[in-house]
């Protein structure tokens, strides 16, 4: 990976992709497959890059084991755009529940409040969101057209460990920032969505998993580019789609394959969170930020018990290419993001750069 002096970059998102697929971007920049053009010049109409869309969607439900019933759409604007989307396509009786676990859970509830009437089914933020809420904490209306949930709540590092049962009402759930980062049931859900930029993608699309029943055809005053029915009927193809994310989603897909899928992908994860997460607690130096019950494998939190320490922590890991490090300013402290494609070598630098700040500082 050095032979290009590139740094361990721990961003929240975007976040790393993997060298072999970045080589294969640029390889591939000047002239896709024979086609004498870049896939970013290429028509979205044309076969090649009709292929690749196809694949890319093939490669998901492979590697994700997504049942038949379910549609997925590569839809533009993020995952905050799917905040208004849900409640816009989902509404039935008017009404959703939604647990608040973190920063983009509680916005979540704000937008579809804009749209359908949002009970709060569940609330960590007494806590200052340093958990998920347990099952037996959670107030659900059977009557709910769905139940809304952030897995893993990036800013504060924590995760559902657990997926909360819901009887007949649909779960939706925000996978973002752990989209393949271990195996998830996706029959056990409605609808699951993710912005790309964290595990898989450039930003400017969210994947949309939804099983076949939910869809239906929204108000008539729906946007068209929000619709899900329309975008499923049309292939996530009714205007231009963000044709560079779904190409680099394809050629991510195809190298997690290449390494075993996301089981072995869970495997190095936890490997990466063990060897950080043991190493804060053991030590008497930094506090980590999360109730260990529901620690995140991709966000983790930590702190000193000074501000000023934490920005010396920070500008001495940059000067050692550990890059991004500054926590989210809600919180402040430092989060190392390790996603998919952040290597081990990377936590296994950070850690020794913790040992040495510690002796120094501590
Ligand atoms: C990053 C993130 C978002 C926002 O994604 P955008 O694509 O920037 O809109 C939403 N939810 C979670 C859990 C995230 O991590």
């Amino acid at each position: 990976m050095n032979q290009y002096d590139r740094v361990y970059n721990f961003s929240a998102g975007p976040s790393m992709l993997p060298v072999p697929v970045l080589e294969r971007c640029r390889d591939e920049m000047l002239n896709y497959n024979g086609t004498g053009m870049s896939v970013m010049e290429m028509s979205h109409r044309s076969k090649p890059f009709i292929a690749i869309s196809k694949r890319a969607e093939t490669l998901l439900r492979e590697v994700m084991e997504i049942p038949e019933n379910y549609k997925v759409l590569f839809m533009q604007g993020g995952a905050s755009l799917q905040f208004a989307a849900l409640p816009i396509n989902l509404r039935c009786n008017g009404a959703a529940d939604y647990v608040r676990s973190g920063n983009f859970s509680t916005i979540a509830s704000k937008e579809a409040a804009k749209f359908i009437k949002v009970n709060i089914a569940g609330s960590s933020e007494a806590t200052a969101f340093d958990h998920t809420p347990l099952q037996e904490e959670l107030t659900l209306d059977p009557q709910a057209d769905y139940v809304h949930i952030c897995m893993n709540n990036t800013i504060y590092g924590t995760k559902f460990p657990y997926i909360p049962k819901t009887g007949k009402v649909p779960l939706v759930a925000d996978i973002s920032s752990c989209i393949l980062s271990e195996p998830i049931d996706v029959s056990r859900f409605g609808v699951l969505y993710a912005g790309v930029q964290k595990n898989l993608a450039p930003a400017g699309m969210a994947i949309v998993i939804i099983r076949d029943d939910l869809l239906h055809e929204p108000a008539a005053e729906t946007p068209l580019m929000l619709n899900y029915k329309l975008m499923a009927d049309k292939d996530s193809m009714y205007n231009t789609p963000n044709c560079w994310s779904i190409y680099v989603t394809m050629l991510v897909l195809e190298y997690l394959q290449s390494i075993g899928g996301v089981d072995e992908m869970a495997r190095r994860n936890k490997k990466k969170a063990d060897l950080l997460y043991g190493f804060l607690d053991e030590s008497a130096f930094y506090i980590a930020g999360a109730r260990p019950d529901c620690r995140s494998m991709m966000n983790v939190i930590f702190r000193t018990d000074s501000p000023d320490l934490d920005a010396k922590f920070v500008a001495g890991a940059a000067e050692r290419g550990l890059l991004t490090l500054k926590g989210h300013r809600v919180l402040g402290g430092m989060r190392a993001s390790i996603y998919n494609n952040m290597p081990y070598e990377g936590v296994e630098l950070l850690v020794d750069y913790m040992r040495a700040f510690e002796k120094e500082n501590g």
